[in-house]
């Protein structure tokens, strides 16, 4: 449920509601908004008795949420939410690329790439220092190393980072380094993770799973947010269907559909779905149509040579490329 507080509400009226809603059994989250502010119960099992909180000073009206997810929902916050990290700002209208390899192989790699993309007007460099792979033998990333490289590019370029924390023993160490914690498709159903996510001072960048629902997608962004942590940027990377054209089948309406039910903002990362380079592009494009707050796309100055994901990254000169196709769509 949501206690709708009236425009000239203020702060102390909101607090006392807080607190009324504490001695129901409850926990009561402000979510500030444009026009009002509103206070969403969470813990509830079912619906709330709400005669004591509409005869609070302050108080407009009660609505009930008819989703599972509460945080996250659009009915519990109208406007879109707006991230802003810097100058860079994920969400509302305007669209941010990332942009850079799959993982973070040398600092020369690094360093190569992200001078490009930066040239080139990608605003977040991208890059693996902790990498969940299919295959135990595959190179996992250089780990710390990896995050220190990180931290010469963002230095050189001005560029944010985002990069993966993979479980919660790398997810403290991710927090110091990065601008952005990247949580994979293969973890966004890691409870625990999530949960220590919701206590991290950055953004998280969550990851859509290969068979999720965006339902299920919406519910492991509300456990980050019900722990306190509201920066929260989604992540459409395909999904696993009977379509083998292609890696992954990247899921285009998902972005339309999470509009309409979430005010957080989405990113689309057509080079995990394709896994071929060609089809990154024209996907990009799509991704830009259907409204995308972002692209994050794989870039690799030697993508023969890359450690991983080397088929499905750009060569910098495509995503220059790809820059001025997206120019086009004037957002
Ligand atoms: C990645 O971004 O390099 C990655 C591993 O992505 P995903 O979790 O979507 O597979
Ligand atoms: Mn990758």
């Amino acid at each position: 449920m949501l206690v709708v507080m009236k425009n000239d509400a203020t702060e102390a009226q909101v607090q006392a509601v807080i607190h009324e809603i504490k001695k129901l059994g409850y926990r009561g989250i402000p979510m500030p908004g444009a026009q009002r502010t509103a206070v969403c119960i969470i813990g509830n099992k079912g619906p709330v008795e709400d005669s004591r909180l509409l005869a609070l000073d302050g108080v407009k009206e009660t609505i009930p949420v008819t989703k599972p997810y509460k945080l996250v929902s659009r009915e519990t916050q109208p406007e879109s939410t707006v991230i802003a990290i810097g100058d860079v700002k994920i969400g509302g209208g305007g669209l941010v690329m990332m942009a850079g390899p799959c993982a973070v192989e040398s600092e020369e790699q690094a360093l190569t790439i992200a001078r490009l993309v930066a040239e080139y007007g990608a605003q977040v460099f991208r890059g693996g220092a902790f990498k969940p792979r299919t295959s135990p033998y595959s190179f996992q990333g250089l780990g710390e190393e990896g995050l220190k490289i990180l931290q010469k590019v963002r230095k050189e370029t001005g560029l944010l980072i985002v990069t993966e924390a993979t479980d919660h023993t790398n997810i403290e160490v991710v927090e110091q380094y990065a601008d952005i914690i990247q949580i994979g498709a293969r973890n966004m159903q890691n409870y625990s993770l999530l949960r220590r996510a919701g206590h991290a001072s950055k953004p998280i960048l969550l990851k859509r799973g290969f068979a999720a629902t965006i339902d299920e997608l919406l519910m492991s962004a509300e456990y980050i947010m019900s722990e306190g942590n509201n920066q929260v940027i989604l992540c459409e990377r395909g999904i696993r269907t009977f379509s083998d054209n292609t890696r992954h089948t990247l899921d285009l309406s998902a972005i339309l559909s999470i509009k309409e039910a979430s005010h957080l903002p989405i990113v689309v990362d057509p080079s995990h779905a394709a896994g071929r380079r060609e089809y990154v592009i024209p996907l990009s494009k799509g991704a830009v149509a259907v409204g995308a707050d972002g692209i994050l796309v794989e870039v690799h100055h030697d993508p023969s040579q890359a450690l991983s994901d080397g088929m499905q990254s750009l060569y910098p000169e495509q995503f220059r490329e790809l820059m001025a196709e997206i120019k086009l769509f004037n957002r």
